[in-house]
């Protein structure tokens, strides 16, 4: 089945790089089609509870609430939404076409990627639950909320130490929890994380369990050599094992990092198709905050609208 309008543009996302898109193609007259997801629909924050940088918000904002706040802004410029995945898409030709989970094809003459990527997961008890409530994937979003407490990082590599090193300026102690008995870091960053007497290192160690009711009171550590466990009494665990961008289908073409990260011309969110554009942390290895994932968006509406006018 086909849906037979041909619109401006598809939105495929919507976490804030899509309904930041979505608002900004909505004003400008292009009546965006925004796929948002069916389990996911508001993207990441949806998992989170204070957000305390985004601006505008003096006093903070819950992840989720802010999230409808964006999604009824892109509605109320006539943005449609639809809470569906997107299963298949096909962006090779002029007219680009997406389909969703009933087989639909839905086509465009411009597509904005707006997916974003997904945390590693330990895969354990307790982890989604705890989300928010001690558990987190974002040192520069959380690590101000655990002033003076004793947390744990888990993983080995770059990012790990980055996040380790960074909440010593906050926590009172941070101990490193890796799976072998050194780390993958480059040699730079272990010696800086070596160097910082607020780091401690759990060797040969995985998270077994993560303890908590209404917030989280410490994680079981078992020993990846011995099978022994061990109690550590943290209120704060950041997983720093890694991220997945959502390219999946996409693969073949939109040319793509190694990592699976989109990559858009410098200094624009253009693919290496024309009329597709990417936005958020589906492109971003270094920033991925909302507030970056947003202007990425309004970026991505910009250029989708200037594309389409230059078509005209
Ligand atoms: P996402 O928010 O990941 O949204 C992408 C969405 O696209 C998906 O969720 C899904 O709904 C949709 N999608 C994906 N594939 C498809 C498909 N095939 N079809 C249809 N829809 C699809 N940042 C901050 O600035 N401050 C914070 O306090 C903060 N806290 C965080 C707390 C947690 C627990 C997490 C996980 C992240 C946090 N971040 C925070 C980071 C921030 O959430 C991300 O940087 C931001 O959400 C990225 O936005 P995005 O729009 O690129 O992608």
């Amino acid at each position: 089945m086909s849906d037979s309008v041909v619109r401006n543009v598809i939105i495929v996302g919507s976490g804030p790089a899509g309904y930041t898109a979505a608002v900004y193609a909505a004003r400008a007259q292009l009546e965006p089609l925004v796929f948002e997801g069916s389990v996911t629909a508001g993207g990441a924050l949806m998992n989170t509870t204070e957000v305390e940088n985004f601006p505008g918000f003096a006093q903070g904002i819950m992840g989720p609430a802010l999230m409808d706040e964006m999604r009824t802004q892109a509605e109320r410029f006539g943005a449609e939404l639809i809470a569906d995945d997107i299963v298949a898409m096909d962006l090779t030709g002029e007219i680009k076409s997406v389909t969703d989970s009933a087989g639909t094809v839905h086509q465009a003459r411009s597509v904005i990627l707006a997916m974003g990527s997904g945390y590693r997961k330990l895969g354990i008890e307790n982890e989604d639950r705890m989300s928010g409530h001690g558990v987190s994937w974002c040192a520069t979003c959380d690590g101000f909320f655990f002033r003076q407490q004793e947390i744990a990082v888990v993983g080995g590599g770059d990012s790990a130490i980055e996040e380790a090193t960074f909440l010593t300026r906050f926590a009172s102690k941070v101990t490193l929890v890796h799976r072998r008995g050194e780390l993958r870091a480059s040699k730079i960053m272990a010696e800086r994380a070596f160097a910082n007497d607020k780091i401690d290192y759990a060797w040969n160690s995985e998270v077994a369990e993560i303890q908590g009711d209404e917030k989280l009171t410490g994680v079981v550590l078992r020993d990846t050599e011995t099978g022994e466990t061990r109690q550590l009494p943290v209120t704060g665990l950041f997983i720093a094992i890694g991220h997945d961008p959502r390219s999946e289908l996409i693969h073949g073409q939109i040319r793509l990092d190694e990592e699976g990260y989109v990559l858009t011309r410098e200094g624009s969110t253009e693919t290496n198709q024309p009329g597709v554009f990417a936005a958020g942390d589906l492109v971003d290895h270094t920033y991925r905050q909302a507030i970056t994932a947003a202007g990425s968006g309004c970026a991505a509406a910009l250029d989708a609208e200037r594309f389409l006018a230059s078509m005209e």
